[in-house]
């Protein structure tokens, strides 16, 4: 099932219970980036995972955004993602978890601009 266009905090509960919805293709990687920058006012700066990694991820998803993404960009995204597992409270571990919910439902929309063949 594809969901009209919708804030990604609302997704989450829907994602966990129904592993079908989607997000709408065209306006998903704008829609991460704005999530990821909403976590800001969150983000302390105690620990390098949520610290650092939300701000790469950012830059990761430009990548997308522009249509200058690769797989490099991809494997990047997926290894800062399982990266905010190691935050040191439950903000970095939060942000992670809905990111691996994100990754895990629409991994095709990711891979498709990227893939090799
Ligand atoms: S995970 Fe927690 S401690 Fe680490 S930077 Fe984020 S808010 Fe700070």
């Amino acid at each position: 099932m594809t969901t009209k266009s919708q804030d990604v905090n609302a997704l989450f509960e829907q994602w966990i219970l129904d592993a079908e919805t989607k997000m709408l293709e065209d306006d998903m990687f704008v829609k991460i980036k704005s999530y990821l920058e909403s976590t800001h006012p969150e983000i302390c700066g105690k620990c390098i995972p949520c610290r650092d990694g939300v701000r790469k991820l950012e830059t990761l998803f430009d990548q997308y955004i522009q249509g200058e993404a690769t797989l490099k960009t991809l494997k990047e995204i997926e290894r800062l993602v399982y990266n905010l597992r190691a935050s040191r409270c439950s903000v970095g571990l939060d942000i992670g978890k809905n990111m691996e919910v994100i990754l895990e439902n629409n991994y095709h929309v990711l891979y498709s601009p990227v893939k090799k063949y």
